[in-house]
């Protein structure tokens, strides 16, 4: 789990099967995921050592179902439909055992298929008549949820409730929002076309605060750190052009275009302005939603200073 845990900064970097296949232990090499099957149990283990999501393109339905429960915690289809299957079994027993499972999670598909990881998972229970298991991700600091199964008979409580919501968006929401975004921008700044990941931000067109604002590719854009900051304090903004275009619009916000200042608010901010988007994704699924986009418009101008010229695009502008 540390060699994971390095391997993809704990839980940032997406890795391909490939690199998966890196590991070893003592000596010889193991592999962490099944060729074939999303359950995999080394031979002669009792327990699961990892789970395994297939990436679903945004516009598609997962196939299986795979999803989040009420509780917030994250259900898991059996294999198959025979709860004896060798494989639901080694769940099983990782859940009796109370021993951590890996959870590798699809981030993408091309050009080679690429998964997250989250660990340590623990099988806090199971659901029969759903033919599934329940995980929980915990961080690496926290001891294994050993209260979850009673809780599950009793109902939560409102701070485990709270544990648990915010886990499962740190551990596995997050990372996974952060990856699909990057991925589907091939690692590039959406407004000036930097490429590199560590100075990059999956931001969000419509804030997560907003009940609108989901974690989904679409409501996502690869941005460098400055200018993501940019984007959420309305320094810079993003003007969908006419319906059916695909023009994509750097707006900065009028006030700033008069200041005079060093190198990152000319180069960096004002010589933007009126400029396309440098960077949007190859798959259409992938790129903005219109709707988000124009929220997120109207937000910008709200709150920009000088609000009263409609006709910012295009017009010359004074930058001495
Ligand atoms: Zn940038």
């Amino acid at each position: 789990m540390e060699w994971l845990t390095m391997r993809t900064d704990d839980g940032q970097i997406p890795l391909s099967r490939e690199e998966i296949g890196d590991f070893s232990f003592r000596g010889a090499r193991l592999p962490l995921v099944d060729r074939m099957r999303g359950i995999w149990r080394p031979a002669g283990w009792a327990a699961t050592l990892s789970v395994l999501t297939k990436y679903t393109p945004p516009d598609k339905k997962p196939p299986y179902n795979d999803e989040v429960g009420e509780d917030g915690l994250i259900r898991y289809a059996w294999m198959g439909e025979d709860g004896n299957h060798a494989n639901n079994v080694g769940l099983r027993n990782a859940m009796e055992t109370r021993s951590p499972v890996i959870w590798f999670v699809g981030v993408s598909a091309q050009p080679v298929p690429r998964y997250n990881v989250v660990c340590p998972v623990y099988v806090v229970g199971e659901e029969w008549h759903n033919k599934r298991f329940i995980l929980m991700p915990v961080t690496m600091d926290d001891a294994p949820p050993v209260e979850i199964g009673s809780a599950m008979e009793h109902g939560f409580r409102e701070l485990e409730k709270r544990y648990i919501r915010r886990s499962v968006k740190q551990r596995l929401h997050q990372p996974r929002f952060r990856s699909e975004v990057l991925l589907a921008y091939e690692n590039h700044c959406a407004i000036c076309n930097l490429a590199h990941s560590p100075l990059l931000d999956a931001a969000h067109i419509v804030p997560d605060r907003d009940e609108a604002g989901v974690a989904q590719v679409s409501n996502g854009m690869a941005m460098c750190k400055i200018h993501h900051a940019a984007f959420d304090g309305y320094f810079l903004g993003i003007r969908p052009g006419r319906a059916g275009s695909n023009e994509l619009r750097v707006e900065i916000r009028q006030d700033l275009l008069a200041e005079v200042d060093g190198p990152m608010l000319r180069h960096g901010l004002q010589e933007l302005h009126g400029r396309d988007l440098m960077k949007i994704p190859r798959q259409r699924a992938a790129r903005p939603d219109r709707a988000l986009l124009e929220r997120a418009y109207e937000s910008f101008r709200a709150a920009s200073v000088d609000d009263a010229d409609p006709g910012i695009l295009g017009t010359a502008t004074s930058r001495d």
